[in-house]
């Protein structure tokens, strides 16, 4: 009796599957050829003309005003420009080549704030497009789907992010493997003349696999001992060997060598800057079982975690570091995602020193304002 009912619902488990992935087929044509001919009939025209609704410049006209301003509330409604053509059905999706939105009617569009469709929620930011992944939206953390779809389960609570200085060096491909083997992102702030000496696979890789990467000076002054203009070059050189290796991009962070920063070095790194607050030293311990003690008996969540990619005995540590961190239940995420879950919305000329619960609660994650 027990066993047939097992493999009644085992059997009713694989009918199930089997639709789902049939009606995921299908969807996926169904789309894809929608996409394809409709796209070409009047989509491309339409790119052409407006180039979707965030290049068009114009002031935006608000047929009704979002509930808030910082679009923590319901989304507004705003009037696409004239000479615009609604490129699918209307009320409906739509897409262009920065992404998709939503025409609440052949003229009119979604904005800055939530809005249910079709029993789900969405977000449309302030141009009109859906919001995806991590998104800090009026002090406050949500995550949608690659859909776009609200997840109102989603945890930030026990995110941790691994960084690593000074690289790339001899053994990034190896801590690459093992990040890639546990599905673990982390951020990598990099010297410019290691990029020289080693190479720019790691940072294909690491763009590739989605971790962030960082600016670290091109080889390692104190900056607060340089001119304006040297302290610009330290960067420079560095973003340009990176942009070799990440179609054309340079870092999207900076961390300084040593920490060593002014108001003026944060202007010329005009970018998200990072501190830490979890030194593992490991630079002085060389010693990959010390390393993972360093990590494991002292990490928080929230927390970020100080070590450098350059050393054999942190890359060896990273092997027992990452599988751990994931059994006690932490999702090891790069620091945007972190400052995205934790609500914050990054800004250039800041330096982050850490988001956990007592800091955020504090008000000290980081220098604005000071
Ligand atoms: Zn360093």
């Amino acid at each position: 009796m027990k066993r047939e009912t097992l493999k009644t619902r085992r059997n009713r488990l694989k009918r199930k599957k089997l639709i789902k992935n049939s009606t995921r087929i299908a969807v996926c044509v169904v789309a894809a050829l929608g996409v394809i001919t409709i796209g070409w009939k009047i989509g491309a025209p339409f790119l052409e003309k407006e180039g979707g609704l965030a290049k068009t410049e114009r002031p935006v006209v608000e047929i009704q005003a979002a509930e808030t301003e910082d679009g923590s509330g319901a989304a507004g409604i705003a009037q696409l420009a004239e000479m615009t053509k609604v490129p699918y059905q209307a009320p409906g999706w739509q897409y262009d080549n920065t992404g998709w939105w939503y025409a609440v009617s052949g003229d009119t569009y979604y904005q800055n704030g939530f809005a249910d469709i079709d029993g789900k929620t969405y977000h449309f930011d302030g141009s009109g497009y859906i919001s995806t992944g991590w998104t800090p939206i009026g002090g406050k953390g949500y995550y949608f789907d690659e859909n776009g779809v609200y997840d109102e389960t989603a945890d930030s609570s026990m995110m941790v992010a691994l960084t690593f200085d000074d690289g790339p060096g001899a053994h990034t491909g190896e801590l690459l493997d093992t990040l890639k083997q546990y599905g673990a992102k982390a951020t990598f702030f990099l010297q410019g003349v290691n990029i020289e000496q080693y190479g720019g696979d790691a940072i294909s890789r690491m763009a590739a696999e989605g971790h962030m990467i960082g600016n670290h000076s091109y080889d390692h002054p104190d900056m607060l001992k340089l001119s304006a203009e040297d302290a610009a070059t330290q960067f420079q050189k560095t973003d340009d060997l990176i942009a070799q290796y990440n179609n054309g991009a340079g870092a999207v962070a900076v961390r300084f060598p040593f920490g060593n920063t002014s108001r003026e070095l944060e202007a010329i790194a005009a970018r998200p800057c990072f501190m830490w607050d979890l030194d593992t030293l490991d630079w002085k311990k060389k010693n990959a079982q010390a390393n993972a003690a360093a990590v494991l008996d002292n990490v928080s969540p929230g927390q970020i975690i100080l070590m450098h990619d350059t050393y054999q005995a942190t890359v060896e540590a990273c092997q027992t570091i990452i599988p751990e961190l994931i059994n006690r239940g932490y999702e090891l995420v790069t620091l945007d995602t972190l400052a995205a879950a934790k609500g914050v919305e990054l800004q250039n000329g800041v330096t982050y020193y850490g988001f956990s619960d007592a800091d955020i609660e504090a008000g000290h994650i980081s220098d604005a304002g000071e």
